[in-house]
């Protein structure tokens, strides 16, 4: 029987080539990728390949994952020429930080001003 994808293993599957998404950059350790439903012109969001459930489950051992990720997301903001006009990166962690995927992701969001925080 056919696997049923959830929001458990989306980001998975991406990694994976399985469902289809448009990848912006890949390599050993993580992925980037355009999100689905965009806030922003560009809205890219940026995964370790090895699943780590949110920010939470960063420790000693899998900590320069995080430099990495962001380390991609400030040459991706370079590449699509935003890095003078700024950009946001955004990390969601579990209810009420508005995490609805249970796997860890930075948000490269930006081509437009971005309201307050809130
Ligand atoms: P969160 O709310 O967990 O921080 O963000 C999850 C993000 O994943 C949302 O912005 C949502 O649009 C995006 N997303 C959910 N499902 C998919 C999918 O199947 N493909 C892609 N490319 N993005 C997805």
């Amino acid at each position: 029987m056919k696997k049923k994808t959830n929001k458990y293993n989306i980001f998975q599957k991406i990694i994976k080539k399985e469902i289809k998404s448009k990848i912006i950059y890949q390599n050993d350790n993580l992925t980037a990728f355009e999100d689905i439903n965009p806030k922003a012109p560009i809205h890219i969001l940026i995964i370790p390949n090895k699943k780590i459930k949110n920010i939470n489950q960063i420790n000693i051992e899998n900590k320069n994952i995080i430099i990495e990720m962001i380390f991609i997301a400030v040459k991706i903001a370079k590449k699509k020429k935003i890095e003078k006009k700024g950009y946001r990166l955004v990390i969601n962690c579990n209810k009420d930080g508005g995490q609805e995927i249970p796997y860890l992701h930075i948000h490269l969001l930006g081509g437009r001003k971005l309201g307050s925080i809130g």
